[in-house]
């Protein structure tokens, strides 16, 4: 099992666009996928077709050790996934769990128990470094990152990977960064191409190979709550979230090969 945390503190980054269509593009592949929502927005959620405002228990009850993964999952009815599903709630439980021990590791020891039901977990983080994005680098083998190819990208990205360095020396030696991801692409601009060599540069093959383009089908997507790689297959944006999925399990496999 394969336990990834998408994260970037910045909002609007593409995140949740990442996670649910990378989720549902690994299950088109025959993976068996849990997506995690960490966000009280609960974005994620929705977009998978999970009616965020109906549900009996949610990762909220699971991080509070009020439910059990079993007791909260639900199958995501328009992808082949199943959704670990968050809410308002989870707005709660930065505060509920400051006083209580272990309370970074929750989510990783309530992962612990179904290492043999999935091969891949993707959690969906907040757009910001606390206890809740604490909790999925602590859960987590892996870092994926979507940006932005913009001025101020680069910027905000070293904060993100000193938080990663800091986890990985004190609370999980597991740690490490799977790769950049560049969204919302466009490549007729110059300063998108500029930044993107830019990372290649610094970051080298740490940069995913696949790019996702700008594109209103996984914009639109979520308002159906379907993941945007089945809303609409042949739209380039699906297309290159299909070609993700390929291209990470792919690099997992390599290290299969070379451990
Ligand atoms: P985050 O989770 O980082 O806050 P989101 O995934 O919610 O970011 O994306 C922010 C907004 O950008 C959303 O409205 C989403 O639909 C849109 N978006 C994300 N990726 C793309 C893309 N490749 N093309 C067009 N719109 C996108
Ligand atoms: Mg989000």
């Amino acid at each position: 099992m394969h336990i990834f945390a998408i994260a970037n503190q910045k909002g609007g980054v593409g995140k949740t666009t990442t996670a649910v269509n990378l989720a549902a593009a690994l299950a088109a592949n025959g993976q068996r996928t849990l997506l995690v929502d960490l966000d009280p927005q609960g974005n994620a959620t929705m977009g998978s077709g999970v009616d965020k405002r109906s549900l009996h228990s949610s990762v909220y009850q699971v991080l509070l050790q009020l439910a059990t993964l079993e007791g909260a999952r639900i199958a995501s009815p328009s992808g082949h996934f199943d959704v670990l599903p968050a809410n308002r709630d989870l707005a709660g439980a930065e505060v509920e769990l400051v006083d209580l021990d272990r309370r970074e590791m929750r989510l990783k020891e309530a992962l612990a128990a179904h290492r043999a039901d999935y091969d891949f977990v993707l959690i969906d983080c907040p757009p910001s470094l606390s206890m809740l994005t604490l909790n999925g680098l602590c859960a987590a083998h892996g870092v994926i990152i979507p940006m932005q190819c913009e001025y101020y990208a680069l910027e905000g990205l070293s904060d993100l990977v000193n938080t990663i360095k800091k986890v990985h020396a004190n609370l999980n030696r597991e740690l490490k960064i799977i790769g950049l991801l560049r969204v919302m692409f466009d490549p007729r601009n110059t300063l998108s191409n500029q930044v993107s060599a830019q990372l290649e540069e610094h970051f080298g093959d740490k940069v995913f190979k696949t790019l996702v383009p700008r594109n209103v089908r996984l914009a639109e997507a979520p308002s159906y709550g379907i993941p945007g790689v089945l809303f609409d297959k042949a739209a380039k944006g699906a297309q290159a979230y299909l070609a993700f999925a390929v291209e990470l399990i792919a690099r997992v496999n390599t290290w299969k090969e070379n451990p």
